[in-house]
């Protein structure tokens, strides 16, 4: 499929418009930046597995009624997304307090949530995406009460599949941010939009709690590819990878899990 101009480079994507208006396709980069970009790296085959890795979870989701922006995965790298302006809030659930809740609020990290928490951010690079509460979305206009209390129950919703998703497979599900954008076309309606991969969500093996997601960068753990790998062999999408040159010099075993 032929890429139009580019509509919009963020730190781990670029999108580019599409032949069909209402539509773009989501280029997937290997870069990997932490600490809003203070860190930076490029990470062979990242892109790739984050591509194949949220193709899977949107789909699964697509299955259970949540309207998403994926079309399909075109290539290795890329995906035909619909079109959509995104709400300029980060909505954080979390299951198990860790990250930046446990520096914030003096929570010990590790420690199990009663229930899930949702957390707003507002998406500002420059900023640092600081932290807000909900009357900020309404007394802004990012949202309506009614869209945002729609969002927040999709976002429940979320976390309920995907921590089933994950405990069938040996995984905690700690935490994640979702993003949500209104489509240009037709109907205004609001969908998930952007990613769900090792980069945008927090997990754990379930015996040992090592990390299988990006704060192997963030925190300097090494063997981020076979961290992410290791999601993709147990989500049974791996070995649709394996002819990947980025991901050969990696085996999927070579993660050592620590046991507890
Ligand atoms: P924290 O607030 O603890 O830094 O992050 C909470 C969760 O949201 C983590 O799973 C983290 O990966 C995700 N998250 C929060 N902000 C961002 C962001 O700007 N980019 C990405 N990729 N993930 C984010």
């Amino acid at each position: 499929m032929k890429k139009g101009k580019k509509l919009y480079e963020g730190k781990a994507k670029i999108v580019y418009a599409a032949p069909d208006s209402g539509l773009a396709i989501q280029h997937f980069k290997d870069h990997a930046t932490a600490f809003n970009n203070l860190k930076k790296s490029t990470i062979e085959g990242k892109g790739v597995l984050n591509n194949r890795i949220s193709e899977h979870i949107l789909t699964s989701l697509e299955g259970i009624g949540i309207k998403t922006h994926l079309v399909k995965r075109i290539n290795m790298r890329e995906q035909l997304i619909k079109l959509v302006d995104i709400i300029p809030i980060e909505f954080i659930i979390r299951n198990i307090a860790t990250g930046s809740i446990t520096k914030r609020l003096g929570i010990k990290d590790g420690t199990i949530l009663d229930r899930p928490l949702i957390e707003f951010c507002y998406k500002d690079d420059d900023l640092g995406d600081p932290l807000i509460a909900k009357e900020h979305i309404l007394a802004f206009n990012w949202a309506t009460a009614t869209e945002l209390d729609w969002i927040t129950e999709q976002c429940f919703r979320i976390n309920d599949f995907m921590q089933g998703m994950f405990r069938g497979v040996g995984i905690k599900l700690v935490d994640f941010k979702l993003e949500f954008g209104k489509t240009r076309t037709g109907k205004k309606q609001i969908i998930l939009a952007d990613e769900i991969s090792p980069d945008t969500c927090r997990l754990w093996d379930i015996d040992s709690d090592e990390k299988l997601d990006k704060d192997r960068f963030r925190k300097d753990l090494g063997n981020l590819i076979p961290a992410y790998k290791e999601v993709a062999k147990r989500l049974n999408i791996l070995h649709e990878l394996t002819n990947i040159s980025e991901l050969k010099f990696n085996k999927p075993t070579s993660i050592k899990l620590k046991k507890k």
